[in-house]
């Protein structure tokens, strides 16, 4: 075994699960991946497939479709997501950011007509923070939102929104009191076929290339009080909460992927040769691998107690920018390595390693940059 501590956190049924969810990524995405990356974007049907066989509400409760269960469901579905360097159709941002938000703060009636949906796989979400004006200092939002009777207007931009081209819905994270800075902040569910909602070009990115990513606008679209999302002005405490969960997201499936390139490197170095031996042979090759694999073993019990122990509701938002901090670092780094033991192949799409160096590129932008959780870190010292 290339890891050798046994993982103590998951059950049988867990572990079944798991199984299940692995035979749908084989069978039913990897299939079609290539496709979806030239198309820039994922297909409908894969999202409703991915409904009925019920990765998409892993942990929303059984009234509103989902399978009841914890984290730990959530986090098979994260781990296998990244084992099969699988970054879209982005579930992730979709089941386990934007549902568990709604599952947090929204009333009961909004629950009952929203989460069912995403359940199925029916909607699709995005979630509207970061705007073209800036990402990292969430205070600066400038699209605003005001009331007028029973609906609020709202205004503005934002940018670099996963999903934004397919979503139906979007989180957005609006200002209804500008002279309150952070504490002005309330978050809507606005229905992406309204009047004055409009969706920028596809950008193209590096890496995460089958995951649209838009900019989108909003010019006086009437979105009803109804769809308002948590409090007035108490959307920073929803963001605080949920962008932990984001965080932790982002740890685990970074982890899962250094784990799988050192494993993929280490089959591909002992296969090629060069010089009359394989690229494996070489000390260098065999201390490179043997550092990572140290440090990928290392970290997997520090991510596994933060899955446990949010699964109990004690991971702050430190911890979580911790984790995340210290497993996209890694990654980054483990991969980088693993493409060079590849030479020239590491190089190319159809490699793995080529593909998961690009999409694991963003986790120490996104989801806050990892300067940013220095600062939260810092900050709590
Ligand atoms: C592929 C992709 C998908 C994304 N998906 C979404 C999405 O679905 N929804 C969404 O809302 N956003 C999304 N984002 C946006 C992402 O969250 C932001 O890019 C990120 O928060 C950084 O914001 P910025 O790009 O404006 O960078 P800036 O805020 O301009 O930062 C630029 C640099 O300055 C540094 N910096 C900023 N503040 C400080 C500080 N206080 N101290 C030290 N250094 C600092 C940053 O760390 C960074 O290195 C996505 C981005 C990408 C690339």
């Amino acid at each position: 075994m290339l890891f050798g501590i046994p993982r103590t956190i998951y059950s049988e049924e867990h572990e079944i699960f798991r199984n299940s969810v692995a035979h749908f990524l084989e069978n039913e995405v990897l299939p079609l991946y290539e496709e979806w990356e030239e198309a820039g974007r994922t297909p409908r049907e894969i999202w409703l497939r991915a409904g009925e066989v019920g990765l998409l509400g892993t942990s929303t409760a059984e009234k509103y479709g989902g399978m009841g269960g914890d984290f730990l469901f959530d986090s098979i579905v994260l781990e296998e997501l990244g084992r099969f360097g699988v970054s879209a159709p982005s579930f992730d941002m979709h089941a386990y950011i934007i549902a568990p938000i709604l599952n947090n703060f929204c009333t009961e009636k909004q629950k009952k007509e929203w989460l069912p949906k995403m359940v199925s796989g029916e909607w699709i979400s995005a979630i509207g923070l970061t705007e073209p004006g800036g990402g990292s200092d969430m205070k600066e939002i400038k699209t605003n939102a005001k009331v007028d009777g029973d609906y609020y207007v709202i205004n503005g931009s934002k940018t670099f929104i996963t999903n934004g081209h397919i979503a139906d819905y979007v989180l957005l994270a609006t200002k209804t009191d500008p002279s309150l800075g952070a504490k002005g902040v309330s978050m809507f569910w606005v229905d992406m076929s309204l009047s004055g909602v409009s969706r920028g070009k596809n950008l193209k990115k590096i890496g995460n290339k089958a995951q649209d990513t838009a900019e989108l606008f909003f010019d006086d679209v009437r979105v009803p009080i109804s769809n308002m999302v948590g409090d007035l002005n108490k959307g920073w405490s929803l963001l605080i909460d949920g962008l932990a969960q984001e965080r932790l997201v982002v740890a685990l499936r970074s982890i899962a992927m250094a784990e799988v390139a050192v494993d993929q490197t280490i089959k591909y170095t002992k296969q090629r040769k060069t010089f009359g031996q394989t690229v494996f042979d070489f000390q260098n090759t065999q201390f490179k691998l043997a550092e990572m694999s140290a440090n990928v073993e290392a970290g997997r019990p520090f991510i596994d107690r933060c899955i446990e122990l949010h699964v109990e509701g004690g991971v702050t938002p430190e911890l979580a920018a911790k984790a995340k901090l210290w497993a996209t670092e890694l990654a980054d780094s483990v991969l980088d390595e693993c493409l060079q033991l590849h030479g020239g192949y590491g190089y190319m799409w159809e490699f793995p390693i080529a593909r998961a160096w690009a999409d694991a590129r963003v986790h120490r932008i996104y989801a806050g940059t990892n300067e940013v959780m220095k600062y939260i870190i810092a900050k709590k010292m």
